[in-house]
């Protein structure tokens, strides 16, 4: 089903955490910056080069998240927290920024950096202003908070939406999630993911050699922890699942500098389990009780990233060669406007379209490039043979 979200999110997310943390000064210097207007909330100073609107939405956003934040971690701060908030991917891109990343945090100067994307910029930078707001709560954070919790809890925090005017965080049927929810099920399944404890206790470094896997491993663990044994709650804002306190507990003594392996233990203690108990708990959670909801090998599959373009329609980012599209004729920076004779005004339009068919099925699509239209007949694939194919690539490339 969801092509755009594979192919952006992984990487997107992927990418921007690994900078996030850890982009050095010298890679900082050779960037350009746009000139920044200003906008003001409670907690947060904008600088911003995409409207004021714009900027205001994000700020209502993190109005939102910042509240959820502080319901784990206390924070005394005067000053307010940094964004700053790029007018679009193509500044972004002209400015020097990461090219794979959405947003990202940057230690040394405790700023949350990303560009505006309607769809992407609120769960990405409810994910990076979770590093930012640990980072004021603890400053020695690189070396007292391991990055499977830091990450876990910025996916969770990260997988949220305003529903009926009311936040609602760690929700598995989001866009961060969902992906990570394929991912974790599938490792399971096959038996390739980690022991708890060997989780746990990986570096940085470590995390980041198999992001893809420790990402999503992370992000169930926490949101297993936070919701067990319900997947979400329907009507409060707050997870409270029986095991949230242990997440407290945990937090809590690593701040004041308690080693991970025995503040784990002690979490464990106050809510009575054991590792194999949770281990057993968490792994059933997963596979029987989390929903399916990200993609699936049967999906028809296009292979290309897109991007909601302002112009409307999504526009042609890359193209997976020996894909169907490429087969097809799609070209970067191709227009997306119509699939048979819908309009395809947005992404959840997009999505919608392509969930409705299935691999083989040969759709005409419309696409604006430059100043001509053109009409592609396209054959669609199934995803399940071009994942294969990518990992064979991988294991080929070593
Ligand atoms: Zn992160």
């Amino acid at each position: 089903m969801e092509e755009p979200m594979r192919r952006l999110l992984i990487p997107l997310v992927a990418l921007a955490l690994f900078f996030g943390l850890f982009a050095q000064t010298g890679r900082a210097q050779r960037r350009r910056e746009p000139k920044w207007d200003r906008y003001d909330t409670k907690h947060y100073k904008i600088l911003h080069s995409c409207s004021k609107i714009e900027a205001s939405y994000l700020g209502d956003w993190m109005e939102f998240v910042h509240k959820a934040y502080s319901v784990i971690i206390k924070v005394k701060s005067d000053t307010k927290h940094v964004i700053k908030l790029f007018r679009d991917r193509r500044e972004w891109n002209e400015c020097g920024q990461p090219p794979g990343a959405g947003a990202y945090y940057t230690l040394h100067t405790k700023q949350l950096v990303g560009y505006y994307d309607r769809r992407a910029v609120f769960p990405y930078f409810a994910h990076e202003g979770t590093h930012q707001f640990i980072h004021i709560a603890v400053p020695d954070m690189p070396r007292l908070i391991p990055t499977w919790f830091n990450e876990g809890l910025a996916d969770c925090m990260g997988s949220s939406k305003v529903i009926n005017k009311k936040f609602r965080w760690c929700l598995f049927n989001a866009l961060i999630a969902k992906g990570r929810s394929y991912t974790i099920k599938k490792a399971l399944r096959e038996g390739t993911a980690r022991k708890l404890t060997d989780l746990f206790a990986l570096t940085h470094r470590q995390f980041m050699g198999d992001a893809k896997l420790h990402y999503a491993q992370s992000w169930s663990m926490v949101h297993f922890l936070f919701c067990y044994p319900h997947v979400e709650l329907p009507k409060k804002w707050i997870p409270n699942g029986k095991y949230k306190k242990a997440i407290v507990v945990y937090f809590d003594l690593l701040r004041k500098g308690t080693p991970h392996a025995e503040a784990w233990n002690e979490a464990l203690g106050t809510i009575g389990k054991t590792h194999e108990e949770i281990e057993k708990e968490w792994k059933e959670y997963v596979l029987n009780t989390l929903p399916d909801t990200g993609p699936s090998d049967d999906d028809a599959y296009m292979g290309v990233r897109t991007q909601e373009s302002k112009r409307g329609g999504m526009e042609v980012v890359s193209v997976v060669p020996g894909g169907p599209a490429e087969q097809a004729g799609f070209q970067v920076g191709d227009r997306i406007v119509y699939f048979e004779k819908k309009k395809i005004r947005n992404y959840d339009i997009f999505i919608a379209e392509l969930k409705k068919r299935k691999p083989g099925d040969e759709i005409k699509v419309t696409v604006v490039r430059g100043r001509k239209t053109e009409r592609l007949k396209l054959v669609l694939g199934r995803r399940g043979d071009y994942d294969k194919k990518e990992e064979e690539k991988k294991k080929k490339k070593g």
